[in-house]
C-alpha cells in the first residue's frame, strides 16, 4: 500500500473494495494518546467492580452483534464463517474472563519485622496494541481487553489490511457505556502511525504481534525509552507424528491449512516417523484433495483466500513449478488463492521447511527416533506451538517436556484458549498473554512497607 493519507480495504476473495479509511498520522497519534492519558485517569479511579459490570456490558454488546462482527471479518479478511463466527465469540468470551479478573487483581501480604508489607497491581496507563492481519479480532481483544480490565486505556493499531472489525469493537465498546477514548483504534501504516505509538513517551508498553522482523524493530525502539513489550511473532511449529499414533486424526491437514495457513501456530513442518512415512503421504494426498477450497461466505467452505497479492505472492515463492508436492485446488479468477500443498522433497534445513511462509504450505519430513524427533523439532529458531502424536503416555510427556516452544499440544492440535497461556520461546517472541495472569501484565507491582513501629520521635 502507498502512504496515501487513505486506507483501501480489499475483500480478498473478490479484490473488490469494501471500504476506505483514513489512515492516521503521526499528530493523530499523538492527539490520540493524549485523550486516552486523560481518560485512564478516570477509568482508573472507578471500583473494580464498576469496570467489571462495564466490561461486561461490552461483552454482552459484542455478543448481540457476534454475526455482523463475523460477516465483515469474512469481507476483510477473507476467513471462513465458522472461524470468523469463533473468533467474534472469542472476543466476547475474553472480556467476560478479563472483567472477572479486575475484581481479582490481588496483591501480597509479606511477612517483615517491624511492619506490614503489602503489594499492589497498578495500571501502566495507556497500553499501545499493535495488531496484525491474520486474526483482525482475536488478536486485538487479546492485547486490548486484558489492559483495559486492569485500569488502562488503550490505543490499538489494526493493520492496514483489516482495520475494519477493530474499528467496530471500539464503536461496541461506546454504545456498552465504556468511557470515551478508553478504547481507541487508529488505522494507519505501521511506519508511521504503528512508529508513532511505539515511540510515544506517554505510551506505558506496546504489546505487538506479527513477523520477528518487524518485532525485533519495536522491541529496539521501545529499550530507547525503556517501555515494556510484549511479542507474539513468528512460527514454524512441528507436528511430531510417532507410528503407534492414529494417523488420520494427527495428520489432519487444518493442523496447517487452518486460515489458510496464516496462522503463527500452524503445524507446518509434519516430522513424521519413517516407518509410516508412505501411508502419511497417501493419506495426505486424499486429505488435500477433498478440502474445500472457496468463497469464504459459503458455509460449506473450509478454506478461504490469502490475505492480499502480496502474500500470494510471497507464498509462491516457497513452491518453485515442479517442486515435488502433494497440491489440492484453488479457485481460479480474482481473488488471492493458493492451493492447500505439503511439499514431499524438502530437506529440514531449506528454506521452506525453516522460514514462516504464512500460507497454505507445510513440509513432510521423517525422522528415525524419538531423540531423532526432538532434535529436528527443536531446530528452527521459533518455538511457539507444536504438537505430538503417540499412544505412549511416557514418551508423549518426554518430549513435551524436551520441545522447546510456549504452547504444546498431545494428541490435539489445539493451541489457544482464552484462559490459558499464549506465547512463544526464543524468536516466537517475548511475554505471554491470555491465561490467568494476563490482567498482571499490564500492571507494576508496588511495594509498601507499613510501619508499626509509629512515627521516629
Ligand atoms: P508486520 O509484522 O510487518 O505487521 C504487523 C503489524 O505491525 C501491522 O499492524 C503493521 O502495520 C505493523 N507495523 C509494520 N511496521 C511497523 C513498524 N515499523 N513499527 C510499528 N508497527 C509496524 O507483518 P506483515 O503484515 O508485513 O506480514 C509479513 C509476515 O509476517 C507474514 O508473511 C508472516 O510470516 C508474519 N506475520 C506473523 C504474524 C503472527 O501472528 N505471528 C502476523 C502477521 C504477519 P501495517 O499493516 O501498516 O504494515
Amino acid at each position: 500500500m502507498s502512504d496515501a493519507d487513505e486506507l483501501q480495504v480489499l475483500n480478498p476473495a473478490t479484490e473488490e473494495v469494501v471500504a476506505t479509511v483514513p489512515a492516521a498520522s503521526e499528530q493523530d497519534v499523538a492527539a490520540a494518546v493524549a485523550r486516552a492519558v486523560r481518560a485512564q485517569t478516570g477509568w482508573a479511579a472507578l471500583a473494580p467492580a464498576d469496570r467489571a459490570r462495564l466490561l461486561r456490558r461490552f461483552a454482552d454488546t459484542v455478543d448481540a452483534h457476534t454475526e455482523e462482527l463475523a460477516r465483515l471479518e469474512v469481507r476483510e479478511a477473507g476467513h471462513t464463517l465458522g472461524n470468523a463466527r469463533w473468533e467474534a465469540g472469542n472476543a466476547r468470551d475474553l472480556l467476560h474472563y478479563a472483567a472477572g479478573g479486575a475484581e481479582r487483581l490481588l496483591g501480597r501480604q509479606i511477612p517483615v519485622p517491624g511492619g506490614w508489607d503489602v503489594t499492589f497491581q497498578e495500571p501502566l496507563g495507556v497500553v499501545g496494541v499493535i495488531a496484525p492481519w491474520n486474526f483482525p479480532i482475536p488478536i486485538a481483544a487479546w492485547g486490548s481487553f486484558p489492559a483495559l480490565a486492569a485500569g488502562n486505556a488503550v490505543v490499538l493499531k489494526p493493520a492496514e489490511t483489516t482495520p475494519l472489525t477493530a474499528l467496530r469493537l471500539a464503536e461496541l465498546a461506546l454504545a456498552a457505556g465504556l468511557p470515551e477514548h478508553l478504547f481507541q483504534v487508529l488505522p494507519g501504516h505501521g511506519h508511521i502511525a504503528g512508529r508513532a505509538l511505539v515511540d510515544h513517551p506517554d505510551v506505558a508498553k506496546i504489546v505487538f504481534t506479527g513477523s520477528t522482523r518487524t518485532g525485533r524493530e519495536v522491541m529496539e525502539r521501545c529499550a530507547r525509552l525503556v517501555k515494556p513489550v510484549t511479542l507474539e511473532l513468528g512460527g514454524k511449529s512441528p507436528n511430531v507424528v510417532f507410528a503407534d499414533a492414529d494417523l488420520r486424526t494427527a495428520l489432519d491437514p487444518f493442523s496447517f491449512l487452518d486460515n489458510s495457513g496464516q496462522d503463527c501456530c500452524a503445524r507446518t513442518r509434519i516430522l513424521v516417523q519413517e516407518t509410516v512415512l508412505d501411508e502419511a503421504r497417501a493419506f495426505l494426498a486424499d486429505a488435500l484433495a477433498a478440502v474445500v477450497v472457496g468463497d469464504p461466505a459459503d458455509e460449506k467452505t473450509q478454506m478461504g483466500p490469502l490475505i492480499s497479492a502480496a502474500q500470494r505472492d510471497r507464498v509462491r515463492s516457497y513452491v518453485p513449478d515442479g517442486a515435488p508436492a502433494l497440491r489440492g485446488s484453488a479457485p481460479d479468477g480474482p481473488g488471492f488463492w493458493f492451493p492447500p500443498t505439503v511439499l514431499t522433497g524438502e530437506r529440514h534445513d531449506s528454506p521452506a521447511a525453516r522460514e514462516e511462509i504464512f500460507g497454505p504450505v507445510a513440509v513432510l519430513l521423517p525422522f528415525t527416533d524419538e531423540q531423532d524427533a526432538i532434535r529436528l523439532a527443536n531446530d528452527t529458531p521459533y518455538g511457539l506451538s507444536g504438537s505430538v502424536w503417540t499412544r505412549d503416555l511416557g514418551r508423549a510427556l518426554r518430549v513435551s517436556q524436551a520441545v522447546r516452544a510456549g504452547n504444546l499440544s498431545v494428541n490435539s492440535h489445539s493451541s489457544v484458549r482464552y484462559w490459558t497461556p499464549f506465547g512463544g520461546y526464543r524468536q516466537s517472541g517475548l511475554g505471554r498473554e491470555l491465561g490467568p495472569d494476563a490482567l498482571t501484565a499490564f500492571t507494576e507491582t508496588k511495594n509498601v512497607f507499613i510501619s508499626t513501629e509509629g512515627p521516629a520521635q
